[in-house]
């Protein structure tokens, strides 16, 4: 099997990973249990578990934490509820629900960008 994609659309497969469907049909769902990748597309077949998202995964969800919790903070700082006690009873469930909640689409972006690119751990098999 060569690793040639023919012009696959990078960001369609994102966007598509987002979903989290299959990169190449769009159709199939890329997870069976939360997070637990398939090994195939139960649409087109197309083996997906070869493609591992390591630490680029805990990296993207952090950076979108990041942001959302500078911004919800700063939101809170401009509105006047910049008490330490209303902090902690926002941000600390905020700080657990939102990964909880990105994680899916996080992988599943993460997991087409690698197949568009045609990036998976068995690149000369
Ligand atoms: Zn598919």
């Amino acid at each position: 099997m060569s690793g040639e994609k023919e012009s696959a659309n990078v960001w369609q497969s994102i966007w598509r990973g987002v979903k989290c469907r299959c990169p190449r049909c769009g159709k199939g769902w890329l997870f069976h249990h939360y997070v637990e990748q398939v090994a195939h597309c139960a649409n087109c077949k197309e083996p997906l578990a070869r493609y591992k998202v390591g630490l680029l995964l805990p990296l993207v969800v952090i950076t979108i934490m990041i942001h959302i919790l500078a911004f919800v903070m700063l939101e809170m700082e401009l509105n006047g509820y910049g008490n330490p006690l209303i902090y902690l009873y926002v941000l600390v469930p905020l700080s657990v629900i939102v990964p909880i909640a990105i994680l899916p689409s996080s992988k599943g972006a993460i997991i087409g960008l690698l197949w568009a690119k045609g990036w998976s751990d068995e690149l000369d098999r």
